[in-house]
C-alpha cells in the first residue's frame, strides 16, 4: 500500500515558496463550499478589497488568477498585447526574458532594453527606447528581480512611460508585501504577483490588477484574446463587481481561504510595518553575512530585503553545501540562475519567514558548515543596536 505523504518540516529561505504562516495552513483545511455559495461571494469581495489595499490601488479590476505567478504574467500579456503591437521590455535577469517570450507569443514585437544581472533597470536606457519607439504600446519591467535580488525604480520607470501615453506592465511577484508597491501612486496599468513569496501563502494563485485605462484597452480589443481561460472579459463574469456571478471555472476554494487569511494577516500588521520588518531582518542578516566574509551581488540602495543574492565564498562546493543545509538543518536556500549559477546563493527573507529566529538560524548553520565565526554575533549586535535606537 502507498503511504500518506508527510513532507519534512523545512525552513524555507530561498526564492519562494516561503514559509507559510500557520494561520494560512489552518485556513486551508476549513470545509469546502460551492464557488457560487453566497458565503463564498463575501470572501471574494474581501479578497478584492484586501488586494487593493496590498497593491495600493483603487482599480476595480483587481483579483487573483487561479494559477501561479506565471499564469498572472500570461494573463496580463495576452489581454493587453495584440498581434502587431510593439512592447518595450526591460531585462535585468531571468524574469524580463519571460516577458519577452510572452510578448512574442502574442504575435507582437519586443524591443529589449538590457541591463547587467544584479543592476536595476536603467531609466536613461528606457527613456531612450521610448523616444526611439514612439509607436510602442506598452513598457514592461520587473520591479523585484528574484534571480538577482535587485529592485528597480518603478516610480521613475512608470512616469517615463506614462508621460508618452505608453501602458505600463509590472511584475511584482516578489515585491508585494515585502517592499513598497504603490500602483496608483506610480501609475502602473497592469501588474501581476504571486502568493508564495512575501504573502506567505501557498503557491498557485496570482493576484493581478488592471487600471481603468488598461481595462478599456481589453474591452476595445478587435482581436480575441488567444487564451480562453485567461480572457479577462470572460473571467470578470465570475469575479466582476456585481452580485450576479456566472460560472467561468471552479475557483480554487480552499486556496482562496488561504489567500484571504494571508491578506488578513498583512492588514493586521500594516503594509508599512511589514516592509519595515523585512528591512530590519535583512539588515541583521547582512551584518552577519558580512562578518562571515560573504558579499552581496547588488549595490546597497537597490537590494531587495526579501531576496539576498550573495557571492559563494571561494573554494566552497555550492551544491554540496546547500545539500548539507537541507539534510542537517532542514534549511532551504536558493541556488543561482543563468549566468549566476554556481556563483551565488539566494537567501530569502519573505513574509512570515522574515524573522529573527530564521536569521540567526541561517547564520548559525552557514557559520558551522563554512567553519567560520562571527556571523551570529554580528547579527545579534545589529538587533541590539536597532532596539536601543528605537
Ligand atoms: C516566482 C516569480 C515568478 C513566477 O511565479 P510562479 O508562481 O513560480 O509561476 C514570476 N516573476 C518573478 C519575479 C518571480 O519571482
Amino acid at each position: 500500500m502507498t503511504q500518506s505523504f508527510h513532507p519534512p518540516v523545512r525552513t524555507l529561505m530561498g526564492p519562494g515558496p516561503s514559509d507559510v504562516s500557520p494561520r494560512v495552513l489552518e485556513a486551508l483545511g476549513r470545509p469546502t463550499i460551492g464557488h457560487l455559495d453566497p458565503a463564498f461571494i463575501g470572501l471574494m469581495d474581501d479578497i478584492k478589497r484586501l488586494l487593493q489595499y496590498a497593491f495600493r490601488t483603487r482599480n476595480a479590476l483587481t483579483m487573483p488568477v487561479s494559477a501561479p505567478g506565471s499564469a498572472g504574467m500570461e494573463c496580463v500579456f495576452v489581454n493587453l498585447v495584440s498581434p502587431g503591437d510593439k512592447v518595450i521590455v526591460a531585462q535585468n535577469g531571468v524574469f524580463g526574458g519571460r516577458m519577452k517570450e510572452n510578448v512574442e507569443r502574442c504575435g507582437a514585437t519586443a524591443v529589449m532594453v538590457q541591463d547587467d544581472w544584479g543592476k536595476p533597470v536603467d531609466p536613461h536606457k528606457v527613456e531612450a527606447a521610448l523616444k526611439a519607439n514612439p509607436d510602442a504600446k506598452a513598457f514592461a519591467f520587473v520591479h523585484a528581480e528574484t534571480s538577482t535580488g535587485a529592485r528597480s525604480d518603478a516610480a521613475t520607470l512608470c512616469r517615463l512611460a506614462r508621460d508618452r501615453g505608453v501602458l505600463t506592465i509590472m511584475d511584482t511577484v516578489t515585491g508585494l508585501g515585502g517592499v513598497e508597491v504603490d500602483l496608483d501612486g506610480w501609475g502602473v496599468d497592469a501588474v501581476y504577483s504571486g502568493t508564495q513569496k512575501c504573502l506567505s501563502c501557498v503557491p498557485g494563485l496570482s493576484p493581478v490588477s488592471f487600471s481603468a485605462r488598461a481595462q478599456e484597452v481589453i474591452q476595445q480589443r478587435t482581436h480575441r484574446v488567444q487564451s480562453w481561460f485567461l480572457d479577462m472579459n470572460l473571467v470578470m463574469a465570475y469575479w466582476g463587481g456585481s452580485s450576479q456571478r456566472a460560472y467561468h471555472h471552479t475557483a480554487p476554494i480552499n486556496a482562496l481561504y488561504g489567500l484571504h487569511e494571508a491578506l488578513v494577516v498583512l492588514e493586521e500588521e500594516g503594509l508599512e510595518n511589514a516592509w519595515a520588518r523585512h528591512r530590519a531582518h535583512h539588515s541583521a542578516l547582512a551584518a552577519g553575512l558580512g562578518a562571515l566574509g560573504i558579499g552581496f551581488v547588488v549595490e546597497e540602495p537597490w537590494r531587495l530585503p526579501q531576496l539576498n543574492c550573495v557571492t559563494i565564498p571561494a573554494g566552497v562546493d555550492d551544491a554540496a553545501l546547500r545539500r548539507r543545509l537541507l539534510d542537517e538543518y532542514n534549511l532551504e536556500i536558493g541556488a543561482g540562475l543563468g549566468p549566476l549559477a554556481g556563483k551565488v546563493w539566494r537567501i530569502g527573507l519573505m513574509g512570515h519567514a522574515a524573522n529573527r529566529t530564521n536569521v540567526l538560524f541561517c547564520l548559525g548553520a552557514l557559520e558551522a558548515l563554512l567553519g567560520r565565526t562571527g556571523g551570529v554575533a554580528a547579527a545579534r549586535s545589529a538587533y541590539e543596536a536597532t532596539a536601543k535606537s528605537a
